[in-house]
């Protein structure tokens, strides 16, 4: 019996019954860890030496979970997939951490993402890129593509992600899972790696809309120590899901769903907004309206441009402690200076440091107000517009990316620029720091692909109700990912 493959409540039930032990749960884990790892490099680490725990009320007590190697753990080795902390241990747990396990939950692994959460492949983590369970000649998609490849493969029914621009909600797409980041703030960040402050958000991978709901219950509260979390005692997720959403409205937008406005729109992009569209019709069964709504061009052209400038510059500053004086293996130099050119430029990988030469160029006294300025001016007009629609309908409806998972041999992907709003529109629900989830939709040549809704803030009780009536209907929940080619 492959409990991991099943859904929480169902592990909490057998557990419940004595059906299994926590001990059994985490040996079975493990396992499945061992054999994943070997076909697709999902771990940093896995944690042989857990040990399975009490079993009680609290739905995740007993049950073994992953963690994205952003999130500090104690005594167990924590990387941020960077050479720069190849051997760094935290002597403490990070909030997120710390709220799962005062509900019983078991960490079995770290898992791979992207340095330091930048990369849209996962394929810039220092151990390696992590290959797509349903393909292993794709990506699973960055950042949290370890965490993704694990859950879809049924190594643990959840895993920790972390999302600054779509780290999480779009790697769920790729392995056909969910993924949901709450609003900004809800989950403390503290003791997780940084990468852009004002858009890092805390969350998690799971195989259905509940079982997200579950944990982000877990996680979640305000924190001292972490200024931006905020009270949300007064939410409980997994208790609010009815999955009455009859008169729920919904809209998606047109510049990005009409193939009509793609020059050269590939087999895979026609399949895909195709798939969407008949999606929504089957969602409007629900008694759910959805309606068509338009958004500027210029608008939705400067989501990606922004998100750069943001997310570069607060990561240049952020990251600018990974020196190898406090953190990490110290380099050799005869200055303090040599000592932190040296391990910086050895240890980073190449697409972390052309980031952060943007990101200090943008910064710089004289470019600042052209740049930096500009794109939060930006930032805040892609906003209103969001919270325009927010006025008007409980959430926006939306494709997630292009297609299926990507090639990880990057000639053979398509590229064109007319598909970057699409392809990186969920970056808006990080400038807004909105709540969000990303659901499997369907499949396109026998690959998974995902869409997304996004409401807005404090809100996520609405937004995954929503959710969980869309997956009821689509049918796609607790999916296990099958190799198909
Ligand atoms: N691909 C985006 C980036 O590289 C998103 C990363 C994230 O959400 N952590 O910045």
């Amino acid at each position: 019996m492959n409990y991991m493959h099943k859904s929480i409540e169902e592990i909490h039930d057998a557990l419940k019954k004595g059906e299994v032990t926590s001990e059994e749960l985490v040996k079975e884990s493990l396992q499945n860890a061992h054999e994943v790892q070997d076909k697709y490099n999902a771990f940093v680490t896995i944690i042989d030496a857990a040990q399975g725990g009490e079993v009680n009320d609290y739905l995740l007590s007993g049950i073994p979970y992953a963690a994205k190697d952003l999130y500090s753990t104690s005594g167990v080795l924590t990387t941020g997939s960077s050479n720069t902390l190849r051997d760094y241990v935290p002597f403490f747990d990070a909030t997120a951490i710390v709220n799962l396990h005062k509900n019983g939950a078991i960490d079995i692994g770290k898992t791979v993402c992207d340095e330091f959460g930048m990369g849209a492949y996962g394929n810039t983590g220092h151990t390696g890129s992590v290959l797509n369970p349903w393909d292993p000649t794709r990506s699973c998609r960055g950042s949290s593509a370890g965490s993704a490849c694990a859950v879809a493969s049924g190594v643990v029914p959840y895993a920790l992600g972390t999302d600054t621009g779509d780290s999480i909600r779009h790697p769920a797409a790729y392995c056909g899972i969910v993924g949901y980041k709450p609003t900004y703030g809800m989950i403390s960040r503290f003791g997780v790696l940084p990468y852009a402050s004002s858009l890092d958000h805390c969350g998690v991978l799971t195989r259905s809309v509940k079982d997200a709901a579950i944990v982000v219950d877990a996680m979640k509260g305000i924190d001292p120590k972490d200024m931006t979390s905020w009270d949300s005692s007064k939410i409980h997720l997994y208790e609010s899901i009815t999955g009455n959403v009859k008169d729920k409205k919904l809209c998606y937008i047109k510049e990005l769903c009409d193939i009509n406005n793609y020059k050269n729109p590939s087999e895979e992009l026609k399949k895909h907004l195709k798939n969407f569209h008949d999606v929504l019709e089957k969602i409007k069964s629900l008694g759910i309206i959805i309606r068509e709504e338009s958004i500027e061009k210029y608008l939705l052209d400067a989501i990606s441009s922004v998100y750069n400038v943001i997310a570069y510059s607060e990561a240049t500053s952020n990251l600018s402690n990974m020196t190898g004086i406090v953190f990490g293996p110290r380099s050799e130099g005869k200055t303090y200076t040599e000592m932190m050119k040296n391990f910086r430029t050895k240890n980073f990988s190449p697409l972390i440091k052309r980031r952060f030469i943007i990101g200090s160029y943008v910064l710089q006294k004289e470019n600042k107000e052209r740049y930096f300025i500009n794109a939060q001016k930006a930032r805040r007009l892609i906003v209103n517009r969001w919270n325009e629609l927010f006025a008007k309908y409980d959430a926006v409806i939306l494709p997630v990316g292009t297609g299926p998972a990507k090639y990880l041999d990057m000639s053979k992907n398509i590229s064109d620029e007319s598909l970057i709003p699409l392809e990186e529109h969920l970056q808006v629900g990080n400038f807004g720091g909105f709540p969000s989830i990303t659901i499997p939709d369907g499949f396109i040549d026998e690959l998974p692909v995902g869409l997304n809704i996004t409401g807005k803030c404090y809100d996520d009780e609405n937004v995954l109700n929503i959710a969980y009536a869309i997956e009821n209907i689509l049918g796609y929940q607790n999916q296990i990912a099958k190799e198909v080619k």
